[in-house]
This record gives C-alpha cells, sequence and structure tokens, in this order.
C-alpha cells in the first residue's frame, strides 16, 4: 500500500519476539516479501533472551515505546522523510496509543510520524500472505501472547 505513493525502506525491530524461533520465522518471512515486492529492509538483531517488561506483564505502550523510539531515532540518523509502524493494519492494536507514541516520538527526534488506519486492509493482507505462501503469525509475539 505504501509504495503507492513512498519509497518505502522497512525496519525489522522485534526484540521481544519469543522464542527466537518466532523471532527469525518473521524476520526470514520479511525478508522473503521484501524480495518479492522489491523494497530494502534494515535488520536489528537487537534480542532480549528474556522477557522483559516494566510491569513484568504484558504491557503493550511500553512495547510500542521501544519500537516507535528506534524506528524514529533510525529514521531521523539516516535522513528519511518520516517514519510509521506496521502495527496499524492490526485490529488488535490500541491506535490511540500507537497515535500518541509516534507523535511523542516524532517531536523528540524531529521528524514526522505517519499515521494511517490500515486495519479495512487486514484481511487482503492475511489473503495475500496465504496466496504468496508466506508464514502468518499465530500470536502478537511477547511470551505474555502465546497461547
Ligand atoms: S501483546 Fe503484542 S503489543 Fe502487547 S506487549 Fe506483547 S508483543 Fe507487544
Amino acid at each position: 500500500m505504501l509504495q503507492n505513493g513512498f519509497d518505502v525502506t522497512g525496519f525489522f525491530f522485534n526484540p521481544n519476539i519469543h522464542p527466537r524461533e518466532e523471532f527469525e520465522k518473521r524476520r526470514d518471512t520479511l525478508s522473503q516479501y521484501s524480495l518479492l515486492k522489491n523494497f530494502p529492509v534494515i535488520y536489528s538483531d537487537v534480542y532480549m533472551e528474556k522477557e522483559y517488561s516494566a510491569k513484568g506483564e504484558k504491557d503493550c505502550s511500553f512495547c510500542y515505546e521501544i519500537r516507535l523510539e528506534a524506528t524514529a531515532k533510525l529514521a531521523k540518523e539516516e535522513k528519511y522523510d518520516c517514519f510509521s509502524t506496521t502495527l496499524l493494519i492490526s485490529p488488535y492494536q490500541d491506535h490511540e496509543k500507537l497515535k500518541e507514541i509516534g507523535q511523542r516520538m516524532a517531536e523528540k527526534y524531529g521528524i514526522p510520524f505517519f499515521y494511517r488506519n490500515f486495519r479495512p486492509e487486514f484481511r487482503r493482507s492475511q489473503a495475500l500472505a496465504k496466496e504468496l505462501g508466506l508464514y502468518r503469525q499465530k500470536y502478537c509475539g511477547c511470551t505474555y501472547s502465546i497461547p
């Protein structure tokens, strides 16, 4: 969707995806997809062997914050025009919280946060992944979200 109007670079930063095999599956799937769709991706290998959370329980705000902070910082350093997050396509994530944190990071690093509600495309994205034979995650990511 973003390739229609933007020159997109992906950034894989998922330090709290557990277990490590799941982290690797998601990373490798992004790599497959980026080759199919022809866009570059920057990969972060930051990984926390132990689950971490400021509260010692599921803390999505904290999780959003570390992701958006790393993205804003990198985007600014590498002179991109703006930054965003794939979390915005998920019907399970809190858009108001994402907007608030994205805006805060935009101010902190001096680079705009691009917001769009991608949720209406969620089903289509799932169908596309299936059609392309890509791995689809079964849970959000951290140990607290493993069913
Ligand atoms: S449930 Fe998902 S968004 Fe919330 S803390 Fe876990 S990985 Fe992050």
